[in-house]
């Protein structure tokens, strides 16, 4: 059977105290006891339906999780304040002194910069390969190796990653293959592909409106009752736990992903599609001529389309932020980093969120300073919004 995973999250029914139909909020960061040994019970996990303090977990946050967790097809899921506080525990829960990590090398900017920079003060370290080639993935794990790490279309190169491929080589070698999906929430389900452990920063397409942070870690009941350990869990002891008024906010901008989803989609094939005739390249995975386009067709959820993201290069950084200033001042979008929001965003990573890698890495991997990413927002009008990025495209000698 198709997996479903709009479908999963709304079939959840939570109530409110009063009968609400919105779960009530649990205002508060610590609770009160009838019984000591009720708290004792608490503290140490064995007491289901008692909460003690906040950042171990509140309703509101297994409210949240349980509804991502339904979308991902996982056991179950641990949300947190960021979609950094989801992975950097997630790596050190897996790896200790002495460990290895296969990344793929077109990662979001601060996770690249903990691999590369941080990681390694605690002895752990990164090989970084070209995710696409799988025999590149597996010539680099070694006895060490204890996870694969990827992103399901990486940031800024919309490079798509095999889940399925690399699933199987992960099983063989006994790794745990980690994918950041944020890019193509219910799009793409990497776990029905094969992944052991799929994160999301909540913070773009699953909020939607730019308001807040967040992240989740969605997994099996083990692993995530292991980060959440109060003795040595990653996530726990690091501390990045979702506040629950924001929590409750993203639950409810959770129930419309999937309508906003589809109309990213159908904005961003549709510029990719003109801008395409029109003679640039535009890289989106929805165009025949993205290198993986025929495998992520095989990935995806088809109904919600390939994702609001694409990339343009203008050919140099001047150029670049020329046509973006000009864009923002024409009011199709904001010169922002971040993405999911309604009005579209753009930025240059080169020279912004992806800053963190070095140049002649930057080369390596075909990113540009001219490159432009843009979060492709919820135009009703994308004619009109195609017409005037036209004009902005012209004006600057883009096109
Ligand atoms: C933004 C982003 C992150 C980090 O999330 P924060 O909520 O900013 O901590 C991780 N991965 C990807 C792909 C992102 O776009």
């Amino acid at each position: 059977m198709k997996f479903k995973p709009a479908n999963n999250i709304q079939d959840l029914q939570y109530f409110g105290e009063f009968g609400g139909v919105n779960p009530s909020i649990s205002d508060s960061s610590t609770y009160t006891f009838l019984s000591a040994k009720t708290m004792f019970d608490t503290f140490e996990g064995n007491a289901d339906g008692c909460y003690l303090y906040s950042r171990h977990s509140s309703p509101s946050n297994l409210y949240l999780g349980k509804a991502l967790a339904a979308m991902e097809g996982t056991e179950t899921a641990n949300v947190t304040a960021t979609g950094m506080g989801a992975i950097t525990p997630v790596i050190m829960q897996l790896c200790g002194a002495g460990d290895h990590v296969v990344s793929s090398r077109t990662i979001y900017g601060g996770t690249y910069a903990f691999l590369k920079n941080f990681a390694p003060r605690f002895q752990v370290k990164t090989t970084f390969v070209n995710i696409t080639k799988l025999d590149e993935v597996e010539a680099a794990i070694t006895p060490k190796t204890k996870l694969l790490y990827c992103e399901s279309v990486s940031n800024p190169l919309l490079e798509v990653a095999d889940i399925a491929g690399l699933s199987k080589i992960a099983k063989k070698h006994h790794l745990q293959l980690v994918v950041d999906n944020t890019f193509s929430p219910l799009s793409v389900s990497p776990a029905k592909l094969g992944a052991d452990i799929v994160i999301h920063s909540l913070t773009k397409f699953i909020n939607g409106s730019s308001d807040t942070m967040g992240g989740v870690v969605c997994g099996t009941q083990e692993f995530i009752d292991a980060l959440r350990s109060v003795n040595d869990g990653a996530s726990m002891l690091l501390g990045a736990s979702l506040d629950s008024l924001r929590a409750a906010s993203i639950l409810k901008n959770l129930r419309t992903l999937h309508i906003r989803m589809k109309q990213h989609s159908h904005n961003a094939m549709y510029l990719a599609e003109r801008f395409e005739k029109d003679g640039l390249k535009p890289v989106y995975p929805g165009l025949a001529s993205h290198p993986s386009h025929s495998l992520f067709s095989k990935m995806i959820n088809e109904e919600y389309g390939y994702g609001g993201m694409l990339t343009i290069d203008a050919g140099s950084k001047e150029k670049a932020n020329e046509l973006m200033e000009l864009m923002q001042k024409e009011n199709i979008g904001y010169l922002a980093v971040s993405l999911g929001f309604y009005k579209t965003l753009f930025s240059a990573p080169g020279s912004s969120t992806s800053s963190e890698i070095p140049d002649e890495e930057k080369v390596a991997m075909g990113l540009t300073d001219g490159l432009i990413r843009f979060s492709i927002g919820l135009d009703n009008d994308i004619e009109r919004t195609y017409q005037e990025m036209k004009k902005c495209m012209k004006q600057v000698g883009v096109l």
